[in-house]
């Protein structure tokens, strides 16, 4: 069987599309959606994520307020500029780009951010909401794993879904997300202690890998039939790239194809989605303001 590709650059530009609709809506009332991202220190790969997400919210109609903070920069510094943002009423969404230097507090960073303009949904707040079930901003992969599924046209109602991974912002939240009502699967998660990966992947209807291992997940280990849906981002040694290396995801993709029924690509699966449903949380944020939402 000939497994359905999942083309997360389509489906990221179609929500692109609803979310420029909405801007130039909201732009007619006089708002303009304000994302403010933190950056503290000069991490090349941090740089370059918040560099792409302020791409996005210009390509779309937002408006990005970019902070870089120095590496040594004090907790009370940063705490003191989250406040600022969070009173701020031209920033509806609020974004501290991890990781940080070692001598800061995360979770007193995250707990800092006001839940209304949390729209990566990492705070204790939003967390605890996601869990009970009460509206809230969504983790921004998990929400897009979510999406990718859905907007594939993939039954998820009765349907076992085997996450791997149990990390904070992909694989408990993808849990979360799974077991509500609306979705309704039924959810295993594995993780390093898992014994027997493969019995446990194989009797998965949706399969999420979250492990970042390459090549974690092969054709053997996966249900005819199956959604494959590939989280990982793995960088593997390539002497024919120019830079060296390739970027590939958990699922070994040449033997997983021959398989399952669909399948995301990596890259140009589930990494587009992402920021794609960071811009979507902070129109919904924008709205809410006006009443919107
Ligand atoms: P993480 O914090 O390192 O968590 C990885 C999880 O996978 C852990 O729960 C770990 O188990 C589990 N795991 C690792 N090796 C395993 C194995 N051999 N068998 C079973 N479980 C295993 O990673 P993360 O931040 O969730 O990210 C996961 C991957 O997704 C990475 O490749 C990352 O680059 C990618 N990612 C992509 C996007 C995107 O936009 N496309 C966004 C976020 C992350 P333990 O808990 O037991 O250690």
């Amino acid at each position: 069987m000939a497994a359905r590709i999942i083309d997360g650059k389509k489906v990221a530009e179609e929500i692109r599309t609803e979310i420029r609709a909405g801007t130039s809506a909201l732009a007619s009332k006089g708002i303009v959606p304000g994302l403010a991202v933190i950056i503290v220190g000069e991490d090349p790969a941090s740089i370059s994520y918040v560099t792409g997400k302020e791409r996005a919210c210009s390509e779309n109609g937002l408006r990005s307020f970019e902070h870089r903070l120095p590496d040594s920069v004090s907790q009370a510094e940063l705490l003191a500029t989250i406040r600022a943002c969070n009173v701020d009423p031209d920033v509806h969404g609020v974004l501290v780009q991890l990781p940080l230097p070692e001598h800061i507090n995360e979770h007193a960073v995250m707990a800092a951010i006001d839940p209304d303009k949390d729209v990566d949904g990492f705070t204790p707040v939003n967390v605890g909401r996601l869990v009970l079930d009460h509206p809230c901003y969504l983790p921004c992969t998990p929400a897009g794993v979510v999406e990718l599924i859905k907007r594939s046209g993939v039954e998820t109602s009765g349907r076992r879904a085997v996450i791997v991974g149990r990390s904070n912002i992909v694989g408990k939240p993808l849990m979360n997300l799974l077991v509500r009502r609306d979705l309704n699967a039924t959810v295993t998660v594995c993780h390093t202690g898992t014994r027997d990966l493969a019995s446990h992947t194989r009797e998965a209807d949706i399969l999420i890998a979250c492990a970042g291992r390459a090549g974690l997940i092969d054709g053997t280990m996966i249900k005819s039939g199956a959604c494959v849906i590939d989280v990982g981002v793995n960088r593997v040694e390539d002497h024919r790239s120019a830079r060296g290396f390739r970027l590939v995801g958990d699922v070994d993709y040449a033997s997983a194809l021959e398989v399952s029924g669909w399948i995301t690509p990596v890259p140009g699966g589930v990494g587009p989605m992402t920021i794609t449903m960071l811009l979507a949380n902070t129109l919904r944020a924008a709205r809410a303001v006006c009443g919107e939402a």
